[in-house]
């Protein structure tokens, strides 16, 4: 059997790694015991030739884990659809070159690009042979018009014809996290939780599980009921910052760091899917101090390699999703993950210490993800944010005392960087009429309204 297992997968780099490992050792890191050995054997090798898209042939590299239930071997890179160019020519590229080095998890929802991702994705993904790639999408019922029963259906439904598919892979309740009345509302009063369970048990929904954002009391209850619902997966925010930074994030009691939550799914043998392991960006905008740390240890790396070796060393993660709309961002990615060399702990204690120091900076949490826009108002709330976080970064905000040297410079070099960002004045934070339209739909439970009056407080200092 383990033999076979080898053949079954001659470019996978668990193999590579794991060359003198014994039987018993090697079927455990697979995460399967002996007896899920057979399983395995009746997979597809991952790297057969196209039958309707011939791809080159190309060394692959990439790591996989193995999902626990069914044998499953998902690329530990998956392809997060939440933005993608706008042109489908461009998405099969990038879908193309994906497959073509190993990746095989597409991630996305209906209310990504409006519903366009969904159609990008199913486009290009289904030039391809299905035993390439693993489907995920999720039920985004968020708007309570979208709560009942047959609004939900029909959403599911809708995701079923766009993507292309009879089955949806990896099916997902979308941003859990509103409170347990959302809860309630969203999926179990309504019986969209019942729909989707018995979906899963007719066979057209292969994993079931939901994503994660907010209100720990709403995941606890959840995982906490899972000897009747049996989630498959849980998806949740993971990085070095949110680490043990997260629950101060929304500045709420009931958020949770992704240590609790990690810890939590690890302990009931559920994998975890992870979003946000760059935290929308935020590695790549940080303060030079940490990226100077960084480059004194390997001068060549990109902090997106550091947090994704770093996410990529928990054994349970499933996959870690990263939102790839340019060729060479994916390139980069393909080539941290092929194979993933795993942090050491010295390694591990510097991000620790980067994570410390950066909980410190007054940033807002602001993933750039746009779940807040449109604003009724026309604020472009996630360049506000960006804007001002570039400026605290940058050790330009928080304003010295009115009376400090260089108070002025720093307010003149704020107002210069903003109006550059924001060169339309109606997408300005004054223009926030506090309507609080977009507080429920930020997954980082920002208090928009409120630091957008920051922003015009700070800009106004002169
Ligand atoms: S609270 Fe302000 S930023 Fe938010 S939607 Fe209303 S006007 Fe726009
Ligand atoms: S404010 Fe919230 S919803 Fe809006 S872009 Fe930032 S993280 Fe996303």
């Amino acid at each position: 059997m383990f033999v076979s297992l080898w053949r079954l997968t001659p470019n996978c780099s668990i193999m590579d790694e794991n060359k003198n490992m014994s039987r018993r050792e090697f079927l455990r890191r697979m995460g399967i015991g002996t007896g899920s050995a057979m399983a395995i054997m009746a997979l597809e090798p991952l790297n057969l030739i196209a039958k309707e898209k011939p791809l080159k042939p190309v060394e692959n590299r990439m790591t996989y884990r193995v999902q626990h239930g069914s044998g499953e071997q998902i690329s530990l890179l998956g392809f997060g659809m939440m933005r993608l160019p706008n042109n489908q020519e461009e998405v099969n590229k990038l879908v193309d070159y994906a497959i073509e080095h190993g990746v095989n998890y597409f991630d996305t929802a209906p209310m990504y690009m409006g519903g366009q991702s969904e159609v990008l994705m199913g486009n290009a993904l289904s030039r391809h042979p299905r035993n390439k790639y693993y489907v995920a999408t999720k039920m985004s019922n968020m708007g309570q018009n979208q709560w009942s029963l047959e609004a939900s259906k029909r959403m599911y439904e809708t995701s079923r014809q766009k993507l292309k598919v009879d089955v949806i892979d990896y099916y997902l309740l979308h941003g859990i996290g509103g409170g347990m009345n959302t809860l309630k509302g969203r999926f179990l009063d309504n019986g969209v939780l019942d729909f989707l369970l018995a979906e899963r048990k007719a066979g057209r929904i292969k994993h079931l599980g939901f994503s994660y954002h907010g209100d720990v009391r709403d995941f606890d209850w959840l995982l906490d009921h899972n000897d009747e619902y049996h989630w498959d997966f849980v998806q949740i925010q993971m990085n070095f910052l949110d680490w043990r930074h997260a629950s101060m994030r929304g500045g709420r009691r009931s958020d949770a760091d992704a240590e609790y939550l990690y810890n939590k799914c690890d302990k009931l043998g559920i994998q975890c899917v992870v979003m946000e392991p760059l935290r929308g960006g935020t590695f790549g905008r940080m303060a030079q101090e940490f990226t100077d740390k960084l480059k004194a240890v390997h001068p060549n790396d990109s902090s997106a390699r550091w947090a994704f070796r770093w996410v990529g060393s928990y054994t349970n993660i499933l996959t870690a999703l990263s939102g790839m709309n340019r060729m060479d961002h994916l390139e980069e990615n393909v080539k941290t993950f092929s194979p993933l060399d795993p942090c050491t702990d010295a390694e591990n204690n510097l991000l620790a210490e980067i994570a410390d120091q950066m909980s410190g900076f007054p940033n807002i949490p602001c993933t750039t993800c746009s779940y807040c826009m449109p604003c009724p108002y026309g604020v472009d709330i996630p360049t506000n944010f960006a804007t001002y976080n570039d400026a605290v970064n940058k050790h330009i905000l928080p304003l010295p005392d009115k009376s400090a040297t260089g108070y002025a410079a720093a307010v003149k070099s704020f107002q210069d960087a903003y109006k550059k960002a924001l060169p339309d004045k109606k997408k300005w934070a004054e223009a926030c009429e506090d309507c609080e339209e977009c507080l429920s739909k930020c997954p980082q439970q920002i208090r928009i309204p409120n630091q957008m009056a920051r922003i015009v407080e700070t800009l106004r200092k002169a």
